[in-house]
């Protein structure tokens, strides 16, 4: 049980110097970085569109996945791949060495569902796998899988999204 709260109780602040031998320390602030918020969050985002290594290059990302997440209002994510080969901002890379999520839908294209991945979405309310490989891990992952290349399930995808969304 907490203590009750005592407000006659003071506490005194004492300056102490400390020498800190720099050439000791072995960790140090190299760059500061600052994130920039283009759109929705990926934390704030109800819908993230991630893509993998599978899309192989940057320009489905900006195109395909861009182009569904802005359908959903959500928000473009990525697996580890495409962050550290350059495709995407390295803020966008979900994981365990990434960011956790836990949107109301998140739709993986082209991962293939490693441990370290899904550890940072597994969080997520529905779970959509779209992937060429039926044995991919993702496919236990997720409640509805679509087996295929992206580059035909996605517009395929869009497009009907688009006409239901246009009553
Ligand atoms: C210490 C450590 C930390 C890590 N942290 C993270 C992390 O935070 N986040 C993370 O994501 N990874 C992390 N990783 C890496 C992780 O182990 C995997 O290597 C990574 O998640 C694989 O990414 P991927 O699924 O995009 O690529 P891959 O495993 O290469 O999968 C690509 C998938 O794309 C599919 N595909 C290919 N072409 C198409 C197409 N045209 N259409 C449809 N499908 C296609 C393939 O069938 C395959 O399943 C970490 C690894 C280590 C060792």
């Amino acid at each position: 049980m907490p203590l009750e709260r005592d407000a006659s109780r003071k506490g005194e602040v004492i300056p102490t110097k400390i020498d800190i031998d720099t050439s000791k320390v072995r960790t140090k602030v190299l760059e500061t970085v600052k994130e920039e918020a283009v759109g929705i969050k990926l934390e704030d985002a109800p819908v993230i569109v991630s893509g993998g290594r599978g899309m192989g290059g940057p320009q489905p990302f900006q195109t395909v996945l861009k182009e569904l997440a802005d359908l959903l209002h959500g928000a473009v994510g990525a697996s580890r791949p495409p962050a550290d080969n350059g495709w995407v901002p390295e803020h966008l890379h979900i994981g365990l060495t990434g960011k956790i999520v836990a949107p109301d839908v998140y739709i993986a294209v082209a991962i293939s569902g490693a441990s370290q991945h899904t550890a940072g979405c597994s969080g997520s309310k529905h779970i959509i796998a779209i992937n060429k490989d039926p044995e991919a891990n993702i496919f236990r992952e997720a409640e509805f899988g679509v087996v295929g290349k992206y580059e035909e399930v996605l517009p395929a995808f869009t497009n009907k999204l688009k006409e239901l969304l246009a009553g």
